[in-house]
């Protein structure tokens, strides 16, 4: 298409090492030292889109690409596999942890490394994306569980593939009859806009499947006119697409910021779907809030703004014992049938008679 931008070109400019970092005036040559061991473990990509947004030093964007020397403070209660998913991993790529889908990771790769990414210790080592045989053996255990209902690809991030290979994986299941839904898990509406295309939107068209976007978003910020644009495409061009918001601190973790986030989200026909607790991913407490601040923070949005903007926070238990939905509003069966509930409006307790049963 003529007006479509280099997709691939503009992902080539993002910054990649610390010496890129110091041109630019993100770090002083003297933490490049102090940063070596964080990159070490996980590499750097600080997209091209957000390179003036961090020049004039917004905080919202710039912490959440720049490597940090909190990354080394690595707590005892912290995984390397926080939320457990190399125990429900029957074949490489595959985490089959509820029964009607799996997760597929074909690769490792981003178009931005998120520094509280809770896959960190994986992703951007190009050595953990699936090899041939991976892929084969990754269709082949689908194929044979006629329980699997969605295929829910992700990483890294699957947009960073090639349409060839996007198209070759949306084949493949296209063939197994009980996969009716695919859901992609994408960073790069925000960090990477111009990789929608009107040739992926095509070869997402063309799958017999119902094809949904989870994408990941912090900031109202990161919804750049670029990333408006792309996600009108996606949805004039039949794809829904739902909200994945990290709760970070210093970046989303105030009422307003969270409002305006959600708000955006909407208004560009973005549906909140969940807000994750961070993980217990190594070298990410920075990131984190307490738990019981972050329940406050999503129980007052409740009666105060559209309830289509409002998402389910998550915790993901470690070790793969799964997420859980955290309760926002207390009820409480005091007496048969008579309920206490606590008001959204005003957080008053309310006492009353409220059949289960007739
Ligand atoms: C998060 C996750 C899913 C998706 O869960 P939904 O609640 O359907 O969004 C699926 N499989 C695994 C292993 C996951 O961790
Ligand atoms: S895009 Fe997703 S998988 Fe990649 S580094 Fe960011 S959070 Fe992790």
């Amino acid at each position: 298409m003529i007006n479509e931008k280099n997709w691939a070109r503009e992902l080539s400019q993002g910054l990649i090492d610390l010496n890129q970092l110091v041109k630019k005036g993100f770090i002083s040559m003297h933490q490049t030292c102090e940063l070596k061991p964080v990159i070490d473990h996980f590499n750097i990509r600080v997209p091209h889109i957000f390179l003036e947004e961090i020049e004039k030093s917004n905080e919202a964007i710039s912490s959440q690409f720049l490597p940090s020397s909190n990354e080394l403070n690595v707590l005892p209660e912290q995984l390397t596999d926080p939320i457990g998913d190399e125990r429900w991993s029957p074949v490489a790529g595959i985490t089959h942890r509820y029964p009607d889908r799996v997760l597929f990771k074909p690769t490792y790769m981003c178009a931005s490394y998120c520094r509280f990414c809770f896959r960190r210790y994986k992703v951007s080592d190009s050595s953990n994306n699936l090899k041939k045989d991976d892929f084969l053996n990754a269709y082949d255990y689908i194929k044979k569980h006629s329980e699997i209902w969605e295929v829910i690809i992700t990483g890294g991030d699957p947009l960073t593939l090639t349409d060839q290979s996007i198209a070759s994986i949306l084949e493949n299941l296209s063939e197994i009859d009980h996969v009716k839904v695919i859901r992609f898990h994408t960073r790069i509406l925000s960090v990477l806009p111009s990789r929608i295309t009107m040739s992926l939107l095509d070869i997402f068209k063309k799958s017999n499947k119902s094809i949904w976007i989870a994408a990941h978003i912090n900031s109202a910020d990161e919804f750049t006119l670029e990333c408006k644009n792309a996600i009108a495409k996606c949805v004039d061009n039949g794809i829904p697409i739902l909200l994945q918001s990290v709760l970070l601190k210093g970046i989303n973790d105030s009422h307003e910021k969270l409002i305006s986030l959600f708000k955006k989200s909407i208004e560009n026909r973005i549906k909140p779907y969940y807000l994750h607790y961070p993980d217990l991913a190594k070298g990410t407490e920075h990131f984190r809030i307490p738990l019981r601040h972050a329940i406050e923070l999503i129980k007052n949005l409740r009666g105060k703004i559209s309830g289509l903007c409002i998402p389910q926070l998550i915790v993901d238990i470690p070790g793969g014992e799964g997420k859980i939905a955290m309760h926002t509003h207390n009820a409480t069966e005091v007496y048969e049938n008579v309920w206490e509930f606590e008001s959204s409006l005003n957080s008053s307790r309310i006492v009353i008679k409220y059949p289960n049963s007739i």
